[in-house]
């Protein structure tokens, strides 16, 4: 089974420009103008073979709508707290100043915080179990 390469299939309908390959082929003088698989980029509609990081020898990114997101909310920050799932305890490890501090939500204790590298370590790969056996559990709140 042969592709149709009709012009209906190339997409030139009259009044609309055709979505061709921009790309100046210096030698040839001429433009690309290939048609398969054109997409467009910030210089234009550009083939396959001729997309601003293909002439720079760099790997494409994948098609996506739009332009790169730059700032991207990081993922483990406190902004979870705000999701409607109510977390239950809260671990703050500061590398910066070597420490770590664990509060919960249960019962609002906090434990810590506990300083040194060894004692953060520890701290923070047995305070999520350790704290929830001896939890007392929610506490009343007092009015
Ligand atoms: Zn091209
Ligand atoms: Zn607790």
């Amino acid at each position: 089974m042969s592709a149709p390469n009709t012009a209906a299939a190339r997409g030139t309908s009259p009044g609309r420009p055709a979505r061709q390959c921009s790309h100046w082929i210096g030698p040839e003088a001429r433009h690309c103008g290939a048609i398969d698989g054109v997409r467009q980029y910030i210089p234009g509609y550009r083939c396959p073979a001729h997309t601003p990081n293909a002439l720079q020898g760099k790997p494409e990114t994948p098609p996506g709508p739009g332009w790169p997101k730059l700032a991207r909310p990081a993922v483990d920050t406190p902004a979870r707290a705000s999701s409607p799932r109510q977390p239950t305890s809260a671990l703050f490890v500061d590398m910066d100043n070597v420490r770590a501090r664990y509060e919960c939500v249960v019962c609002g204790a906090v434990e810590g915080p506990v300083y040194g590298e060894e004692d953060v370590l520890a701290f923070a790969a047995t305070i999520r179990t350790a704290h929830p056996a001896r939890c007392p559990g929610p506490q009343e709140p007092r009015s």
